[in-house]
């Protein structure tokens, strides 16, 4: 028709799960919503590899790489298309990646995970026209579940019965995931009854180390060890609750399948130079009654124990509190967004739109 393809490129650096999901939750958005009117493409920025190789230009020197990026616009259609020499890519897409780690004043929009960013945005010079809140961009397999959680467990060779928790650590699969399967494998059996009351589910994600270690470990009660799993909505959509370290994506998914959580830890993933920021998403979930903070393995086994016993009522009332704080249309809110502003411009502009998202924190 008379609609010429739009492209969308997506600037990422791929540490940890999070960003990967992020970008692949708004590509999927934009297929959903508008078919083959856009082309997304994501370019791979190698964010930290750049932080240890080049202390000095160009990180010290953001505002004029960024300013000869914009101005010479023939470079992001080199990036775009690919076919530049990779030291093209590295060199000047992660100086603006880098740059943008604080918010850039020049963006049309900022998309904010939560209010609390938002905030912190306006602090750091954005009009409040800049800035949006819809909620972090989660894949679209998660609003569009459709199977219940019979099913699920059906599909995935679970036990029907025995309530599941999920204990995983992020994309890399950090965090003290080992010690708190032991604890759990412990404690989730009952000695009296000779019987477990519970089981588990632990996703290593792409740490392999962790996935063969628990793998040899012999435990009382059904225990699935897994690697990197694609379809975490369905592992969470079968499980009652959750153990992760504070990561918003993880968080983001467990609230939109109502599981409730315990945070084991706030380590960030690779992306070490915002370590405070992820802090945040701790006093969010507890705050809002959807979950807990303990570093313990012990403490988390315990509390496990008891929701899956003595206090199933604090379980569902946790569970409801997370559907409360869920935003699964976030994404679709975000991407409905960057058609209208694109539709403003015209099919001539072709600067392209500095869209930035802060991903690493909900707060
Ligand atoms: N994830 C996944 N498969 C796995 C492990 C993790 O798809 O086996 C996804 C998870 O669903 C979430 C992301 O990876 O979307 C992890 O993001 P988070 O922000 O929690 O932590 P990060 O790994 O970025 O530090």
């Amino acid at each position: 028709g008379a609609e010429r393809t739009k492209n969308v490129l997506i600037l990422m650096s791929d540490t940890g799960g999070g960003h990967r999901a992020s970008a692949e939750a708004i590509r999927d958005a934009f297929q959903i919503e508008f078919g083959d009117e856009y082309r997304v493409k994501r370019i791979v920025i190698f964010v930290k590899d750049v932080w240890k190789e080049y202390t000095g230009w160009p990180l010290n020197d953001m505002e004029r790489s960024y300013k000869f990026m914009v101005k010479h616009v023939q470079l992001w259609k080199v990036a775009f298309h690919g076919t530049s020499p990779r030291w093209i890519h590295s060199f000047y897409l992660a100086a603006i990646a880098a740059y943008y780690a604080k918010f850039h004043p020049g963006v049309n929009r900022c998309y904010c995970p939560s209010e609390e960013v938002a905030k912190r945005a306006l602090l750091d010079g954005l009009e409040e026209s800049q800035t949006c809140v819809f909620g972090l961009p989660i894949r679209p397999s998660f609003a569009r579940a459709v199977l219940s959680k019979d099913q699920l467990r059906e599909e995935l060779e679970m036990d029907p019965e025995l309530p599941a928790v999920l204990l995983m650590g992020g994309g890399e699969g950090m965090g003290p995931v080992k010690k708190t399967a032991l604890a759990l494998g412990e404690s989730l059996f009952d000695n009296d009854l000779g019987k477990p009351i519970g089981q588990l589910i632990i996703i290593c994600g792409r740490n392999k180390t962790l996935a063969a270690t628990l793998q040899s470990e012999q435990f009382k009660i059904p225990v699935k060890v897994r690697g990197f799993e694609t379809q975490m909505e369905k592992w969470m959509g079968a499980c009652d609750c959750i153990i992760t370290k504070a990561g918003p994506g993880t968080i983001a998914e467990a609230l939109i399948r109502g599981l409730p959580i315990i945070l084991n830890d706030y380590i960030p993933g690779q992306v070490s130079h915002q370590p405070h920021h992820l802090k945040g998403n701790v006093p969010y979930v507890v705050d809002n009654g959807a979950g807990v903070f303990t570093r313990s393995p012990k403490e988390t086994a315990r509390l496990v124990t008891e929701w899956f016993s003595t206090k199933k009522d604090e379980l569902k009332i946790m569970s409801e509190n997370a559907l409360k704080l869920a935003q699964p249309e976030a994404v679709f809110n975000i991407v409905r967004d960057i058609h209208d502003l694109a539709c403003q411009r015209g099919p001539l502009a072709n600067i392209p739109y500095m869209l930035t998202s802060s991903f690493t924190s909900l707060i």
